[in-house]
């Protein structure tokens, strides 16, 4: 069966890095016969050069009819003088309302080749696997009511509102619980449930969902306990489940755990599996179009892809390994060269790399 993917390269670096991920995808497609389908559209600040705006109609529309997006990146010194409405990184966030992506994947993998770009310790930090499963559309950031207000003394306060619906935690703990199963069957659930009382109703159904998953084990954690657990022993974490604003914080606190951001792919799902791929870093306009970029995060955003948007385990696989046998080949782009015995390489040859890896595999 077809499934359609929606290749969006955006500015800066994003066409560099997005043109090695679509040569490992073409190989894969042709070779195991998976059925993809490429369709390529603009965004972000290279949409509002053609079209006036980040994201159009169409881009949109073709968004919704994708089974998957994949993106490079948006954003440049070009467009940072623009009112703020259209800016390149509304095309982000129009993506990402317009499909209702509400889970937000991140994984921090420190392959034990680059152990030593933590600013960790090797022994605490080699091998570190965690995957951060983050509400996205809802939590403090978008209650309401919410604003700055005048007091009767003359002087302001400032409000938000946290809340959480049951079903807005059912839906998100369902893809913590599926995702550990493609894992290693643990969830820990992530609140401050002595504080919060939505944080009580999110511990609730998390224990209400549990039975469902008998194969997986749930834990919970106090989110201040998580921070310090995150950098005192982060191998004992398999799957973080946590609302928007703690998950905002951890997901980069666990990101820097890894120590290089070149690495680090993302997924944002909606209920019915569709999702947006995209490396955790921006367009990096400081080195873009200078064959600088590492693209293995994109290449590996493109691994999350087949795996949670379109069923292909095995071709998901196939390129983490061909990854990790890159890395132990001891290619390296600039951003991760380290020690030893290296070969620097540029971001065209780190893809070709991955390319032949697969090919030889
Ligand atoms: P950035 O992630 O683009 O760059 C931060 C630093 O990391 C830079 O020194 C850059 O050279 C380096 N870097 C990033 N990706 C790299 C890679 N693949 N290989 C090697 N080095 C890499 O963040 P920034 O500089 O704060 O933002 C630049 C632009 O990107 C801004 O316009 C910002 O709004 C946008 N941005 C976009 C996204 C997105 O598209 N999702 C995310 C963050 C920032």
């Amino acid at each position: 069966m077809t499934k359609k993917v929606l290749v969006l390269p955006g500015d800066g670096i994003g066409p560099e890095i997005i043109a090695q991920a679509t040569k490992v995808l073409d190989y894969l497609n042709a070779s195991l016969s998976l059925g993809l389908e490429f369709t390529r559209a603009l965004v972000g600040g290279a949409s509002i050069d053609e079209a006036g705006v980040p994201l159009t109609d169409q881009t949109l529309d073709l968004a919704k009819q994708s089974d998957a997006i994949l993106l490079g990146a948006v954003g440049g010194t070009k467009w940072d003088t623009l009112d703020m409405a259209i800016r390149p990184e509304k095309g982000l966030l129009g993506l990402r309302s317009g499909l209702e992506l509400f889970a937000n994947l991140r994984p921090a993998i420190l392959y034990p080749q680059l152990a030593e770009a933590s600013s960790l310790r090797p022994e605490i930090v080699a091998g570190l696997d965690i995957l951060i499963v983050r509400e996205l559309t809802g939590g403090i950031y978008f209650g309401q009511p919410r604003g700055i207000q005048p007091l009767e003394d003359g002087s302001r306060e400032g409000f938000n509102t946290y809340r959480y619906s049951e079903s807005e935690i059912r839906r998100i703990g369902r893809i913590a619980f599926e995702s550990a199963r493609k894992r290693n069957n643990q969830v820990c659930s992530v609140d401050k449930a002595n504080v919060l009382e939505v944080t009580v109703l999110w511990r609730e159904v998390m224990d209400q969902l549990a039975p469902e998953y008998p194969d997986v084990t749930l834990s919970h954690m106090y989110v201040d306990n998580a921070a310090m657990q995150l950098v005192k022993a982060p191998k004992q974490f398999d799957v973080i489940v946590t609302g928007n604003m703690f998950g905002d914080i951890l997901s980069d606190e666990a990101a820097m755990l890894t120590g290089s951001i070149g690495m680090l792919p993302s997924a944002s799902l909606n209920s019915s599996g569709q999702g947006m791929y995209e490396p955790c870093h921006g367009s990096a306009p400081d080195i873009a179009g200078q064959d600088l970029a590492n693209p293995l995060a994109t290449i590996l955003s493109a691994a999350m892809m087949l795996r949670y948007s379109l069923q292909q385990e095995e071709a998901a696989q196939r390129i983490e390994k061909a990854v990790s046998k890159v890395l132990d080949q001891g290619y390296r782009t600039a951003d991760i060269v380290g020690s030893g015995d290296i070969t620097k390489v540029g971001t065209n040859a780190m893809g070709d790399a991955v390319l032949a890896a697969l090919k030889s595999a």
